[in-house]
């Protein structure tokens, strides 16, 4: 009985090491910073800290982008920095802070607005092949989920939502490729509760997705300091962390997750 015990634990030990993905360059796990809503302290703080320490971001921005902010958006793709879509208008379930209310959305409409803003990308940086973050991570519009309708549509390469520091991802096998979890930071998280969280994705050897909206101003504000030394930290373990952009993250994880 015993002996059967232990082959039981050793094939079940073999099948986990074999769902394990295995990252580029040795690299134990990756992780992904995201920013939504097209913030004036992503452009003022959050790009000039990451381009000091040559690291590269994912920027959900949406229709609130205009001839001051979209040069400078411009000059951050060409530094590396991916620029996704995040609707035009970023409707939501009606609250006092956002007022494009999501109630009298049909799916058909969301799905218009996700390729006016692809388009709208397009114009910005030239590139194609979007990935995508729900306003508010709410998945449906007018009572009706959309995933499988945009995922129909083929307009979105990977879409992101939301979670929290439960949100290390390690079995690619059955991550749907739109429904992406992300760690969404409350206001003023501490830089200890974020190096917290990428230590746990580095012990998984998996993904890590973090979602910040204001550095240093703005709302859901992450001082300029705590996001400094997110950097710092995973600077000085990046033999270890691959820090990349969202699309590039999710392109290799589908192109090499176990079969
Ligand atoms: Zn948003």
């Amino acid at each position: 009985m015993k002996k059967l015990t232990l082959f039981l634990l050793l094939l079940n030990f073999a099948a986990q090491a074999q769902d394990k993905i295995t990252w580029p360059n040795h690299k134990k796990a990756v992780i992904v910073l995201t920013y939504d809503d097209a913030l004036h302290s992503q452009l003022s703080i959050a790009i000039p800290q990451l381009d000091s320490v040559h690291l590269t971001g994912t920027f959900f921005l949406t229709g609130d982008i205009n001839n001051l902010t979209i040069p400078q958006w411009r000059k951050a793709s060409k530094k590396g920095h991916e620029l996704a879509n995040h609707t035009v208008f970023h409707p939501c379930l009606s609250r006092d802070d956002n007022p494009m209310a999501s109630e009298h959305y049909t799916v058909n409409r969301i799905l218009h607005e996700i390729e006016v803003m692809n388009n709208y990308l397009f114009a910005v940086d030239g590139k194609s092949g979007r990935t995508y973050a729900y306003p508010c991570t709410e998945t449906h519009v007018g009572g009706k989920d959309y995933v499988d309708s945009l995922r129909k549509r083929g307009i979105i390469k990977y879409a992101r939502i939301g979670g929290d520091t439960n949100a290390v991802i390690t079995d690619f096998k059955h991550l749907d490729p739109l429904k992406v979890p992300s760690y969404g930071l409350e206001d003023h998280t501490s830089a200890e509760k974020l190096i917290a969280f990428v230590k746990k994705v580095e012990e998984s050897g998996g993904m890590g997705v973090i979602m910040f909206h204001g550095v240093g101003g703005d709302y859901i504000t992450t001082s300029t300091q705590a996001h400094r030394e997110l950097l710092t930290y995973l600077t000085k373990n990046k033999k270890d962390i691959w820090v990349t952009t969202f699309q590039q993250a999710m392109d290799y994880a589908m192109a090499n997750k176990p079969k």
